[in-house]
């Protein structure tokens, strides 16, 4: 079976669905949503009602919790904390009941793949994973041979060996797991990629080949930018769209 992995939509409608019309388009009917559905983007409600309606396997992000009050945001930066104050004004009830609803970790059941926002090693601190020296803390956290995460907005993965606990990067888009090898996955953003390249981006992982490909496409950025100016969002998060920063 093939899996989708979203993370980091931030309420991008445009991005979300160029997403969803490649899983329509390479039947791909399992999805899994890595978090920070909601914040920064101007269609928190619609990207998170579409993505409720196709798939329940999703993990709460540190923008899915500021958005109801349950994270605190005196370290956002600015933008972040208005858009996170606006995107507060614009939730549907029912929707901050689904937000609310979303657990810190989650599974892919059978396949020894474990599901987090930010960082296997305390999922409530929100931390990052950037850098071979983070993923060795990261590693010892959890006993899956897999995870997968979102939070930094780059795509970037980690592997360590079972034996000699060597941890490297893999730079492939496109690649084996390994039974004799560990995985720290991170898909990318599927709203605001910070790679420096605007496309969005996701992970499809084939659970009988074994393999974990990172899917890059492009989608209309200038619709979302026009609508984040309309709605009155800081321009620059606009702007960062078009850069993928
Ligand atoms: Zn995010």
């Amino acid at each position: 079976m093939k899996i989708g992995i979203i993370s980091d939509i931030h309420a991008n409608i445009e991005a979300l669905m160029a997403v969803f019309e490649y899983f329509n388009k390479y039947d791909i009917h399992r999805i899994v949503c890595l978090g920070d559905i909601v914040g920064y983007g101007p269609n928190p409600n619609e990207a998170l009602e579409l993505i409720a309606s196709r798939t329940d396997t999703i993990v709460a992000g540190n923008h899915d919790h500021a958005a109801i009050g349950l994270t605190d945001i005196t370290f956002f930066n600015e933008y972040a904390k208005k858009a996170i104050q606006w995107t507060r004004d614009k939730l549907l009830d029912e929707n901050i009941e689904i937000l609310r609803s979303f657990p810190f970790t989650n599974e892919i059941e059978d396949e020894s793949v474990l599901l987090v926002h930010a960082s296997p090693l305390e999922p409530d601190k929100w931390l990052y994973i950037f850098t071979i020296s983070d993923s060795i803390l990261q590693f010892s956290s959890f006993d899956e041979q897999i995870v997968f995460v979102g939070h930094s907005h780059q795509p970037l993965v980690f592997k360590m060996n079972k034996n000699s606990g060597v941890c490297d990067n893999i730079r492939s888009s496109f690649f084996q797991i390994e039974e004799k090898s560990r995985y720290i996955i991170n898909v990318g953003s599927v709203g605001q990629p910070r790679d420096n390249n605007p496309m969005t981006s996701f992970g499809i992982f084939d659970t009988d080949e074994r393999t974990v490909q990172i899917v890059r496409l492009e989608y209309d950025y200038f619709t979302t930018q026009r609508k984040i100016i309309k709605a009155g969002l800081p321009e620059i998060l606009a702007q960062r769209l078009a850069l993928g920063v």
